[in-house]
């Protein structure tokens, strides 16, 4: 798939009605083979997520591997990759898919959500209202920023994962911490098509670091996976090259 002169082999972030996304598992797959994709990634919000947004819980993944494995049997052409978007759910890095599940998945993106189980439950409450009013009124925006990024950095050192999805949105971190602690373990740095949340400016931060990006499209519905254009645009426009992209050819 051509995009903004991209080759663009994969998309690594797709939900099912596992989480809050409306197609199944084969649905994403049969989309992501029509566009002519050579892997795709079935990744469902971890069980931290509130409002049922997330899987009910851990065991939902032997649903999906299931239905993953019947999808690899029907479509034999494409990758398909088990994966998860999991929530960070303490400041240092916990996430809400154990370090036993994650060896167990193909991939593990983790992203920062603002409506998740934190622990402890007061502390993590402090953040969130942080997120909120600091947002809104500029109170202690400094003082929440190192609080969020501080997690996810913790999170990326910490754990095994592949790509942080949506840095920066709705909840402000440093990118270029960020960025380092990515260049180091190897993690990729998400441009996310579905989502407002980065810049060519951050962009270009993160990248002189020596962090590497993946373009996706975070679809929760089938018609959506693939459709990274708007992220392809946004990686030209900042001058990421072919070898700075984890899923262009
Ligand atoms: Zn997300
Ligand atoms: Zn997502």
């Amino acid at each position: 798939m051509q995009i903004a002169g991209y080759t663009i082999v994969a998309d690594y972030h797709t939900h099912t009605r596992h989480s809050h996304g409306r197609g199944s598992v084969v649905d994403n797959v049969e989309a992501a083979h029509r566009r002519g994709l050579h892997a795709v990634a079935i990744t469902d919000h971890g069980p931290a997520s509130l409002f049922h947004i997330g899987v009910p819980s851990l065991s939902a993944f032997d649903v999906i591997r299931q239905e993953v494995n019947a999808a690899r049997k029907m479509y034999p052409g494409i990758e398909v990759l088990l994966g998860a978007e999991a929530n960070v759910i303490s400041e240092d890095g916990q996430l809400d898919i154990p370090l036993e599940l994650q060896e167990k998945l193909d991939i593990v993106l983790v992203g920062l959500h603002p409506w998740v189980r934190w622990r402890p439950a007061l502390k993590g409450a402090s953040l969130v209202v942080g997120n909120f009013v600091g947002a809104w009124a500029g109170w202690g925006r400094r003082h929440v920023r190192e609080r969020n990024t501080s997690a996810i950095v913790n999170a990326v050192l910490y754990n095994r994962v592949h790509a942080v999805t949506h840095p920066g949105y709705r909840l402000p971190i440093d990118t270029r911490a960020l960025a380092r602690a990515c260049a180091l373990t190897g993690c990729a740095m998400e441009i996310n098509a579905g989502h407002d949340h980065t810049s060519v400016e951050y962009l270009q931060v993160a990248r002189r670091e020596g962090a590497r990006f993946l373009l996706s499209s975070d679809a929760h519905t089938p018609g959506r996976v693939g459709e990274v254009s708007k992220a392809a645009l946004l990686a030209r426009a900042a001058g990421l090259t072919r070898r700075e992209i984890v899923n262009v050819r």
